[in-house]
């Protein structure tokens, strides 16, 4: 049992090009990354296992076993592969079309039916602005005027905002790398492009119980929040597509919202992309983007999420050093001041597991505790507590590695793994003297233990609260 304590906000580092080296990997963990996010947009299904094997070297070293993320693409329509980046000037002609000369490769179903003269096409999370000028049906070309210019990457995403999205997920590709990601042992799936509750209860038909995250990108799933946050395990806050989707001014409240939404349903919360953009190239953050990972944690987020930073980033241990100093500051300031993070838990709706956890945070703080221990086979017991933004830590203590890497996103939480004691009594004991011995608790210090009585039964449920003493 090791109980590493950490800030409460944690962080997500997107794997790519620049971070594809256990030893890099090993510093950005050692800087504070708590999960790494594997982008299957630019990862086939037959790399998966590759990637995932880079991620645990990569945790070795740093001996920090973090969770691995695969982030399914859904129905994200990208461009196809280019040789390299092409710069295209304002007023340029181009023409999307099948891979061939003078063209820019696209699946013309995935655009051609979708668009027609005058429609808007963005690329690249919106950086590039296209009109249409013409549509080519019979050599299923889209001929396009360029009215924002930029430098366009190869797979670059495409946005036609309002347009709805037929197929449904998850795509045949997506199926492919669900069944590489479960192969490979992956700690939690990211599933893009969610427009409804449908689209996870589809995916955990084959996820085999490994926690699916709801990107929420589309006006459709802002719409639907209450449901989709319900029936998946977390949020992601997917900036990127949701400003093109929507409008961009609408982001700064849209994030508030959402954050509040998801807490309401006692799900975690990741709040993601360009959070320190510039650092792609620059050594330190603009004074917007450290203002912007400060406030997302007094939004209340459970974690942040690098995404270009570390991935082609030009030092992405540097950008993970700079949010959780950011992180580190804004939390240590908040306990300074005795500021709380507001508890935005909604009604418990006559659930017992939620309202006992509700009321351990209470008794918690009722009787000064100086921490709060859930016990959990699942993960469960941990998310409510979590949920509920307790001021002292929670230590998170399960059998299963597995469990202990995917509760290391939910904020506050300092998760380890523990022997299976079967008796509440023994166990607790057990912890608390590791907790001692580590000098994360001290004699005579009170903590609030919450578990599933019997432990470790298949499905039992949050339903008991022990007040116990470090002895
Ligand atoms: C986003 O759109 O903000 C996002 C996180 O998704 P992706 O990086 O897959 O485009």
């Amino acid at each position: 049992m090791d109980h590493p304590v950490g800030e409460r906000v944690k962080i997500i580092a997107t794997i790519g090009p620049a971070s594809a080296d256990p030893k890099v990997l090993a510093r950005m963990l050692e800087e504070g990354v708590d999960a790494i996010r594997i982008n299957a947009s630019h990862a086939e299904p037959e790399s998966i296992a590759d990637w995932v094997a880079i991620c645990r070297k990569g945790s070795q070293i740093a001996k920090r076993d973090v969770a691995v993320m695969l982030d399914l693409q859904g129905i994200k329509r990208r461009i196809g592969d280019l040789a390299e980046s092409l710069e295209l000037k304002e007023n340029q002609k181009v023409v999307f079309g099948p891979r061939g000369a003078g063209r820019i490769p696209v699946k013309a179903k995935a655009v051609l039916p979708f668009v027609k003269q005058g429609s808007d096409i963005f690329l690249d999370d919106g950086f590039l602005r296209l009109r249409v000028t013409k549509v080519k049906e019979k050599e299923r070309e889209v001929h396009c005027r360029v009215v924002r210019g930029g430098t366009l990457p190869s797979r670059a995403g495409i946005n036609l905002p309002g347009v709805p999205i037929p197929s449904k997920i998850p795509t045949r590709q997506d199926i492919r790398h669900i069944e590489a990601g479960v192969a490979a042992g992956v700690d939690l799936f990211g599933l893009s492009f969610v427009q409804s509750a449908k689209d996870l209860w589809r995916c955990r038909k084959l996820t085999k119980g490994i926690p699916i995250i709801a990107k929420i990108e589309l006006p459709q799933a802002v719409a639907a929040i209450d449901e989709i946050a319900a029936a998946s395990d977390g949020i992601l806050v997917a900036r990127g597509d949701l400003a093109v989707e929507m409008k961009p001014e609408e982001l700064p409240v849209l994030q508030k919202s959402l954050v509040t939404s998801s807490n309401r349903a006692r799900k975690p919360v990741i709040v993601a992309t360009e959070m320190l953009a510039s650092m792609v190239y620059a050594p330190r953050p603009t004074r917007a983007e450290l203002t912007d990972v400060g406030n997302a944690v007094l939004d209340g987020a459970d974690a942040l999420m690098l995404s270009d930073e570390t991935a082609i980033g030009h030092d992405p241990a540097r950008a993970v050093r700079y949010m959780a100093r950011i992180l580190k500051h804004v939390e240590n300031s908040l306990l300074e001041y005795n500021i709380e993070m507001p508890r935005l838990l909604g009604d418990t709706e006559h659930r017992p597991d939620w309202a006992v956890a509700d009321a351990a945070v209470d008794v918690a703080k009722e009787i000064g505790a100086k921490a709060i221990l859930g016990i959990s086979g699942s993960g469960r017991t941990i998310r409510l507590i979590s949920a509920g933004r307790p001021s002292v830590p929670i230590y998170s203590v399960s059998p299963d590695p597995a469990v202990r890497r995917r509760v290391s996103v939910m904020w506050g939480v300092n998760a380890s793994t523990v022997e299976a004691i079967p008796d509440p009594d023994k166990l607790i004991r057990h912890v608390l003297q590791g907790l001692k011995r580590k000098k994360h608790l001290a004699s005579n210090d009170r903590v609030v233990a919450v578990f599933g009585s019997p432990l470790w039964g298949e499905g039992t449920k949050t339903n008991s609260i022990r007040v116990a003493t470090v002895p």
